[in-house]
């Protein structure tokens, strides 16, 4: 079965997810393509003509394709369907938001979130925010497929470049227009990619206090830095930093929640992090029940006493 993957890309770059969703696409079958569509989208073509295992890259370049507009990469990626046996992407905010369509259009069912891959038609996901994990099984043709790029490991640059190959598909831009974006710019890691987080939660108590104290731990460990919706939904922290069901999803290396209870929708979204550390005044509190290390005590003098020690 030759799969097409969707790479995704900032329009500049390869995002790490790419890669990600490379490894399970290889899983699923002998053979996989990956298409890059964007405008002036070569030099991320070559990036990803740099990645392992690719029989051949698609370079779709148009301004139909700028700014990952759903509408017309879900429409290029039913037009290449025909050729493929599954059309994988990982589940970012651009795969959820265009396979979607490709399924729709398709009559296929889609098999969402996927952490491992079976066989080529039979997979993992998980279900009840994490709480229980389903095997399904498509019988579909065609397999739309999105992958939690936390549960497979990056498929490493190799030495051979795979070829590119121009797609030229004739396009009309649809119906949706892309107006402008407002881009979060940091210096820190990027919250799904990064090797450790550092998370705040009610706790905090406001947003002036989460960045007093969480910035210079994060800053020493070189974290990313998360939130529990009750912070985003306080206004300490922006809601591109939510981790759990309804937000982002992380494994990293090690996980600090800073005065979080441990809801299981925040659990959702970090208990599968290799080494998780609660720090929280209450001893009950449920995310001592999933934290390798805990520190019951006070953040607001426990955390600066931890970046004091590490800086
Ligand atoms: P709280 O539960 O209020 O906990 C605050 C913690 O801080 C307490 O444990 C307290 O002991 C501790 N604390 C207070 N002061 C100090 C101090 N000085 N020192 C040390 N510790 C202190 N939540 C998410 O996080 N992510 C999601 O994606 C998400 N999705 C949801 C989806 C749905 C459908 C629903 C219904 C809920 C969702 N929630 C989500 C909300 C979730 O249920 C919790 O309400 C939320 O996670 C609580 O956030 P918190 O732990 O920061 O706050």
């Amino acid at each position: 079965m030759t799969i097409l993957l969707l790479a995704d890309h900032d329009g500049q770059t390869l995002n790490d997810a790419t890669a990600h969703a490379l490894t399970a696409a290889s899983e699923m079958g002998a053979s996989v393509h990956i298409l890059v569509a964007g405008e002036n989208i070569k030099p991320v073509a070559q990036e990803a003509a740099e990645l392992s295992g690719v029989e051949k890259i698609l370079m779709a370049d148009d301004p139909a394709f700028a700014h990952c507009l759903a509408e017309s990469i879900a429409e290029l990626l039913v037009r290449l369907s025909a050729d493929y046996g599954a059309i994988v992407a990982p589940a970012t905010s651009i795969g959820k938001d265009i396979l979607p369509r490709v399924a729709a259009k398709r009559d296929v069912m889609q098999l969402s979130d996927v952490t491992r891959v079976i066989s080529a038609d039979t997979f993992e996901r998980p279900i009840y925010a994490g709480n229980a994990i389903e095997t399904v099984q498509s019988t579909d043709a065609l397999k739309v497929v999105t992958i939690r790029c936390s549960a497979f490991a990056v498929t490493p640059r190799g030495s051979n470049l795979s070829s590119i190959e121009t797609v030229s598909v004739p396009f009309t831009v649809g119906k949706a227009t892309f107006e402008s974006e407002e881009l979060t710019k940091s210096d820190r890691p990027e919250l799904t990619s990064a090797r450790v987080v550092v998370s705040g939660g009610r706790g905090l108590g406001s947003a002036e206090a989460f960045h007093k104290v969480l910035d210079p731990l994060a800053g020493c460990l070189h974290a990313a830095i998360g939130a529990s919706r009750a912070a985003v939904d306080a206004n300490y922290a922006s809601n591109d930093l939510q981790v759990g069901q309804t937000g982002k999803i992380v494994a990293p290396d090690l996980y600090i929640a800073v005065g979080i209870s441990g809801a299981i929708q925040h659990l959702a979204g970090m208990k599968d992090s290799k080494v998780i550390v609660a720090i929280n005044k209450d001893p009950d509190a449920p995310i001592f029940q999933v934290a390798d290390f805990g520190i019951v005590g006070d953040l607001f003098t426990v955390v600066p006493e931890l970046a004091h020690a590490l800086g």
